[in-house]
């Protein structure tokens, strides 16, 4: 313990810091990292966890990412789109369960007619549940004018995962091309910022070739980012990708299992406003996953709203869970598992970003008025 103390004292921007704590391997000083994180957690968030309701709405994905099941050179992948009145359904149930809070994700998709369609599918939504849930939208690069429509529509967030912030290890996974460039995806989220989102974004942890090192420089890209949300989980192979060759290169499953804990308690020592969220590969691993990603500093949490019938179509990455359970079954299993860990999910509430607020609201005193 006395190390580890010294340890977190450090100053946390020093990389080999972050990175000795990342590679902390014995249970002890492993579960006394979760502690402190829960205890910053408490002090500032509270033990408080948001609900996303998430909408994958569709997986037609003009990409080709090395490591995703749904990348557009998988011939093996039956494409859908969810239909307008799949996708209000999907809204209604969360606004009747109270979930405050909606994520759609889609493959990555471009041009006036996906931009026009999403528009859309933003306005039905607000008008159908009263303008009470907040939406977070997951769909990829666009243009700066596609995310300021879409904001003036009504998306409040928008998530995009740097993936891994170092270059070079980004080019292994992904082809080096125009379509797939890291500097796109980087301004992409400086559009994000500038069209006025909580911006929200991530990585995979334990990828081929990826080093402690490494994860330490993503959690202090987000820092610089000054980001306002992560979802982040651990990286998972999928047989039918190009990846899927390196597998002899990975961590134990358990070991990415335990670095994405890591990574989530470092993150909310370092950015103790922020939103991060429990991510379903978590759970993937790890039956309580999503439960211990709470309790290492998490505060969102996504139930899975797509219809059962389209859900095993989207699979980024093999063993998914929860591919054939009911979402009002998820529910209230979850709102179970949240208050056993002494947790309260806040059902009605949007979940804001603390940390947005903060970078948008001007100081006491500075007002204007
Ligand atoms: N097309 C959008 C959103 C959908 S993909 C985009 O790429 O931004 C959402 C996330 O799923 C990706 O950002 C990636 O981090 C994650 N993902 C894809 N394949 C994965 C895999 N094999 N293991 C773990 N996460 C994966
Ligand atoms: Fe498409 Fe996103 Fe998968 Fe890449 S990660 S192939 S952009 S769905």
């Amino acid at each position: 313990m006395g190390i580890f103390d010294d340890l977190l004292t450090e100053n946390l921007s020093d990389k080999q810091a972050l990175a000795k704590l990342l590679s902390l391997s014995e249970p002890d000083r492993q579960q006394a990292l979760f502690d402190k994180a829960l205890s910053v957690k408490a002090a500032t968030v509270g033990r408080f966890v948001y609900l996303r309701g998430l909408i994958e709405l569709s997986n037609v994905c003009s990409k080709n990412c090395y490591y995703c099941g749904i990348r557009a050179g998988n011939p093996q992948v039956e494409r859908y789109t969810l239909s307008e009145e799949e996708v209000l359904n999907a809204a209604v149930f969360a606004h009747q369960n109270r979930f405050g809070s909606l994520v759609i994700q889609t493959g990555e998709q471009t041009g006036p007619a996906f931009a026009a369609f999403i528009v859309d599918i933003l306005e039905k939504i607000h008008a159908i549940t009263n303008n009470e849930l907040t939406i977070t939208l997951s769909c990829g690069e666009q243009p700066l004018k596609v995310y300021e429509l879409w904001k003036r529509a009504g998306a409040e967030r928008y998530l995009l995962r740097i993936e891994t912030s170092n270059k070079d290890l980004y080019y292994t996974i992904h082809p080096r091309d125009r379509h797939h460039s890291f500097e796109a995806r980087l301004d992409a989220l400086k559009y994000l910022r500038e069209a006025g989102y909580q911006v929200g974004t991530g990585v995979m942890i334990g990828l081929p070739g990826q080093q402690a090192d490494d994860l330490a420089e993503d959690l202090l890209f987000f820092k610089s980012m000054d980001i306002d949300m992560v979802g982040m989980g651990p990286y998972i192979e999928h047989a039918a990708t190009p990846l899927f060759a390196k597998r002899h290169m990975l961590m134990p499953a358990s070991e990415r299992f335990n670095m994405s804990l890591r990574m989530i308690a470092l993150l909310r020592i370092l950015m103790p406003y922020i939103n991060i969220a429990a991510s379903t590969a978590l759970e993937t691993i790890n039956p309580l996953g999503r439960q211990m990603g709470v309790l290492a500093g998490a505060n969102v949490v996504m139930p899975n709203l797509t219809p059962v019938s389209d859900r095993k179509k989207y699979l980024l990455y093999n063993n998914k869970p929860n591919l054939d359970k009911d979402a009002s079954l998820s529910t209230k299993s979850l709102n179970a598992a949240i208050s056993a860990i002494g947790e309260t999910i806040c059902f009605d509430m949007p979940g804001d970003s603390i940390h947005f607020q903060h970078r948008t609201s001007p100081e006491p005193g500075n007002s204007l008025s």
